[in-house]
């Protein structure tokens, strides 16, 4: 009874804008949304929406030519404001109780390094989509605080969220981000790795979903056999790819090629460096007093491409420290805002418009 009555007032809201997946999670309700972030547009200039999250991501790519199917985020960015603007109206409304006579308050994670002005952007996109007051968490601080991390105790830990735009990798002691950077090589750039690698291998091209495919199927960061993983299985894998090849007189045919989980690993080896040395460069700025506790408490791993088999046993081979993976990487950012939306008087606070930001 309590609950519906306060329902009528209040509507606390958590949007993990990720630039491949949305959650929101609604105060004392829990997790009620989670879509892909594309949008289906009429391609007659008008921009009227026709489909959001899953309906509007199988569109992806195979468009008739009067609807276009985006990511409006993408590469950690906004890439635009005003489809962005509509998916997040789309979605605060598909969670908002009806009955609320208040407009909802939201808390949005945006990527750490993110400008003034796309700040503003996911600001005006929010208050725009009906929010009453917006507040913005750094990701990499939700993201530790979803995974369990002690963000508030005088001790360092680094945690490294890959997401589909970004590899934020960050250093989180006395309750903000001491050092933190944000790599524009993620899960994206693993896709289009695999892809540059078909075309230039076999001339043979592939849509984004099949390279997102081919790397959950049978990507990895290293040999199965070094993973040591029953469930992956120890032997090496392969897969029947299709595509478009030019054949001789120029035109495009439908092929497919078989590909192993070594030639694919081959492909990912750049992406995985660009992230390693943006571990590297992080490490490199952390002050010597927080060094011991790094080096205790190690790395932690969140976001849906740190899923790909191996990638933190590589990353933990390579600086010789312990590294732990979160049972629910794709969770780890909506339940950090949950915590802070049920524990903390975020909205109450006058100062606190950017959580967790100090670097
Ligand atoms: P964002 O926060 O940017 O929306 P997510 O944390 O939701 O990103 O992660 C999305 C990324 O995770 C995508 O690039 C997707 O391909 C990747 N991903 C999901 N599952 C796996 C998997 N099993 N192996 C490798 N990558 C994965
Ligand atoms: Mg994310």
């Amino acid at each position: 009874m309590f609950e519906i009555l306060t329902g009528f007032f209040y509507n606390d809201i958590g949007i993990d804008l990720g630039t491949m997946n949305t959650l929101v999670y609604v105060k004392g309700k829990g997790i009620k949304l989670n879509e892909p972030s594309v949008v289906a547009v009429q391609a007659d200039g008008n921009n009227k929406v026709i489909a959001v999250g899953s309906e509007a991501k199988r569109m992806l790519g195979s468009n008739p030519g009067t609807i276009t199917a985006a990511r409006p985020m993408r590469n950690g960015g906004i890439l635009d404001p005003g489809i962005t603007q509509k998916m997040l109206r789309s979605f605060i409304s598909s969670v908002s109780n009806p009955f609320c006579i208040m407009q909802p308050r939201v808390v949005v994670a945006v990527p750490s390094q993110v400008t003034v002005i796309e700040r503003q952007a996911v600001i005006d996109a929010v208050r725009n989509a009906g929010a009453r007051d917006v507040r913005l968490v750094e990701e990499p601080f939700a993201a530790a605080i979803g995974a369990g991390l002690p963000v508030t105790e005088p001790t360092a830990n680094m945690i490294v969220d890959i997401g589909g735009g970004t590899a934020e990798i960050a250093i989180i002691s006395l309750g903000g981000i001491v050092h933190c950077t944000s790599e524009r090589f993620a899960g994206d750039s693993m896709d289009e790795a695999i892809a540059a690698y078909m075309k230039q291998q076999y001339n043979l091209s592939i849509g984004e979903l099949t390279a997102e495919k081919v790397k959950k199927q049978i990507g990895s960061a290293l040999p199965f056999k070094d993973i040591g993983d029953e469930s992956l299985g120890f032997e090496e894998k392969i897969m029947d790819v299709s595509g478009l090849k030019m054949d001789a007189h120029g035109n495009n045919m439908p092929c497919t090629q078989t590909i192993s989980s070594e030639e694919v690993r081959k492909a990912l080896m750049g992406p995985l460096e660009h992230i390693q040395e943006g571990i590297a460069r992080t490490l490199a700025q952390c002050r010597p007093e927080l060094a011991g506790a790094l080096t205790h408490n190690g790395i932690t791993f969140t976001g849906g491409g740190s899923m790909l088999p191996g990638l933190s046993r590589l990353f933990g081979n390579h600086f010789k420290i312990i590294v732990h993976s979160d049972p629910e990487p794709l969770f780890a950012v909506t339940k950090g805002l949950a915590k802070i939306i049920e524990n903390t008087n975020l909205f109450d606070s006058p100062q606190a418009r950017l959580v967790g930001v100090t670097c």
